[in-house]
């Protein structure tokens, strides 16, 4: 097998947040370049087969850090995802050089209010996006006012939010550029939880007005499970947002 198109990667650590759902921190053999929000395409060598098996996940890292995480949700019928659960500290993978995608902040359309919906995992790109601002503005790299990013983050229970709800919630206290929503759409079962509740699609236009994001001022994104996505969607759109200004990355086929 030719290996030029890829880098190995080493599992540094595993952070479980259920039996289902983990993030998957691995350390690449060389420094790959990417924009925040992009996906990479991970790859595990399997017996038999003469490339790795390959499937595209979104970078959760930002590319300052030394590390690439990914946010992943495990189907045990999957082919690739039970191979991850295998891994040790150490294992290795591929990952291709190339890291790619078109879901990135939209900085073309000079709007800098940005609406963010994610389903658990739909998260990644938005943590990427948001690490990467806060150590731009932190190493004086940032030109102009820091983009203002409201983020819904939808799970069935709480615990599927991961660390990534302390992480947001206090990037949410300490700066004045992120507003975080987390949303748990089971709450009968989430003891002690006093957050919104709701699938992202039933609670945005509340967040969305409340924070002025409208189709005149900020851009749309839903990225992760295809029906919150097509529910988001039709929610941006019945706003009066134009395709222009919304923007998807849908992790699978409904
Ligand atoms: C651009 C992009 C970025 C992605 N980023 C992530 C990410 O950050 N985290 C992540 O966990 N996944 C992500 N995915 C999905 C990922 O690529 C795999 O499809 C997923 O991990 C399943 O892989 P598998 O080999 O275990 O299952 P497969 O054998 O590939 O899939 C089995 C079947 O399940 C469907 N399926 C895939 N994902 C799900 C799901 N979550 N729920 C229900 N059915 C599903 C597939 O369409 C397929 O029909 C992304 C997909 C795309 C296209």
């Amino acid at each position: 097998m030719n290996f030029d198109k890829y880098c190995r990667v080493r599992l540094a650590e595993r952070i479980d947040f259920a039996d289902d759902l983990a993030v998957f921190r691995f350390r690449p053999d060389e420094a790959l370049g990417f924009t925040p929000g992009q996906y990479a395409t991970l790859g595990l060598e399997v017996e038999g087969r003469e490339r790795p098996l390959l499937r595209p996940y979104s970078v959760a890292s930002a590319p300052h850090e030394d590390v690439l995480d990914f946010f992943v949700e495990r189907l045990d019928e999957g082919a690739l995802t039970p191979r991850l659960w295998d891994l040790e500290p150490g294992d290795t993978g591929w990952v291709r050089r190339r890291i790619v995608g078109l879901f990135t902040l939209d900085t073309e359309s000079a709007r800098r209010l940005h609406l963010m919906c994610a389903t658990v995992t739909g998260l990644a790109p938005f943590i990427s996006i948001a690490r990467a601002q806060q150590h731009a503005l932190a190493t004086g790299a940032h030109a102009g006012e820091p983009h203002r990013l409201v983020i819904v983050h939808g799970a069935s229970y709480p615990h599927e939010l991961g660390f990534y709800h302390d992480e947001l919630a206090d990037l949410e206290r300490t700066t004045d550029w992120l507003r975080y929503v987390p949303t748990v759409s089971r709450p009968w079962e989430a003891d002690g939880w006093n957050g919104e509740t709701g699938r992202v699609g039933d609670v945005l236009r509340k967040h969305a007005d409340a924070e002025g994001c409208t189709a005149e001022r900020a851009v749309g994104y839903a990225c992760g499970h295809p029906q919150m996505i097509e529910h988001a969607h039709a929610v941006l759109q019945r706003a009066g947002f134009d395709e222009e200004h919304l923007h998807e990355e849908k992790y699978f086929r409904a």
